[in-house]
């Protein structure tokens, strides 16, 4: 399966695909670069409002609180 075009630019995938958390590194195996990556939420974030959602939303819609 191919990553998610959006890679490159997401914020999300910037910032938390190194982090040393076990559940972004989940997330970005399952959704970025896994089978649900056309049902992120960040994606449909960005579709309906024509910008990039906050860095910290995570893939399946929630934020990520540190
Ligand atoms: S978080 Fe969503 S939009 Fe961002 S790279 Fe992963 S699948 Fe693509």
């Amino acid at each position: 399966m191919s990553n998610c075009d959006l890679l490159d630019k997401c914020g999300f995938f910037q910032k938390h695909a190194k982090s040393h958390q076990a559940a972004c590194q989940g997330l970005v195996t399952l959704y970025c670069k896994g089978p649900k990556q056309n049902e992120c939420k960040r994606k449909e974030y960005r579709k309906k409002h024509g910008q990039p959602p906050p860095d910290d939303m995570l893939p399946g819609g929630a934020m990520l609180r540190s």
